[in-house]
């Protein structure tokens, strides 16, 4: 059975004049341990779609489902966009801790699970800081690790590198990886950059869609070595 099930979702925004399709007809099945991501270009209704994954958005037709796993405990989702929602007030290890907080997690095992992910990309040093104090490649690093470290049934991330330099971005795509392949955690990924998507994703669905146009779905999939 597929940990993700979307089935002809469509998404209609009411506007001052009537309202605007910004999904039409997408359905979509990723497997457990799947890397999918989704590239078009922009205004083709992926963040919609992900938020929609994500819970964060009416579905106006069709269905989505996200199949839980055992462990009652865990979130369906965890979402990492591409402006670094980290809260400023708090040091970068709180950040981390966050949602496991917010489950009720108890401290020392919200600390150890923190130290855990912080050390694993390079932040261990940094658990004190705060936001402010450290680079843009840094913050989105404690976005990521803040969602993987909820442990979500799926991982959904929109343009989770798009704010970032180059150089970041490759380390970043490396890193990515490398957590991938050891977690083999359920991922979406919405992208602009083909590269990007052939590079982390298992498969690549490419949406096309102009305003007046049905949606045009594509999909390359990717052997992995
Ligand atoms: P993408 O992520 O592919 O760039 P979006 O999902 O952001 O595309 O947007 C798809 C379409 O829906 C666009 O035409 C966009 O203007 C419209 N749209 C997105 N969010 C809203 C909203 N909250 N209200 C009205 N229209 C929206
Ligand atoms: P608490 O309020 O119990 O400290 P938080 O959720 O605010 O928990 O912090 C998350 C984790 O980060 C906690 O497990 C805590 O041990 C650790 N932590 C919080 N502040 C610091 C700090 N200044 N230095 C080291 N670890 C910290």
């Amino acid at each position: 059975a597929a940990k993700i099930s979307a089935r002809n979702v469509t998404k209609a925004y009411p506007t001052l004049d009537g309202f605007i399709v910004a999904l039409e007809d997408f359905s979509l099945e990723v497997a457990e341990g799947e890397f999918v991501c989704i590239v078009g270009p922009s205004g083709c209704g992926k963040s919609t779609f992900l938020r929609m994954l994500a819970g964060l958005e009416e579905i106006s037709s069709g269905t989505i489902e996200i199949r839980p796993g055992s462990d009652p405990g865990k979130p369906l989702n965890s979402v990492v966009f591409q402006e670094y929602a980290i809260f400023p007030w708090k040091s970068v290890i709180e950040n981390v801790a966050f949602g496991l907080r917010m489950r009720g997690i108890g401290h020392r095992e919200r600390h150890e699970t923190a130290r855990y992910w912080l050390d694993r990309v390079g932040l261990g040093k940094f658990a004190d800081y705060y936001p402010h104090q450290i680079s843009g490649g840094m913050k989105q690093r404690v976005s990521i690790i803040r969602a993987l470290a909820n442990d979500p049934e799926v991982l959904l991330m929109d343009e989770p590198l798009g704010a970032l330099d180059a150089q970041t971005r490759v380390v970043l795509q490396e890193e990515l990886l490398r957590i991938w392949e050891e977690t083999r955690k359920t991922v979406v990924y919405i992208t602009h950059s083909l590269d990007e998507a052939v590079l982390l994703g298992d498969r690549v669905i490419l949406m096309s869609a102009q305003p007046g146009r049905r949606l045009a779905t594509f999909e390359i999939d990717l052997p992995r070595p």
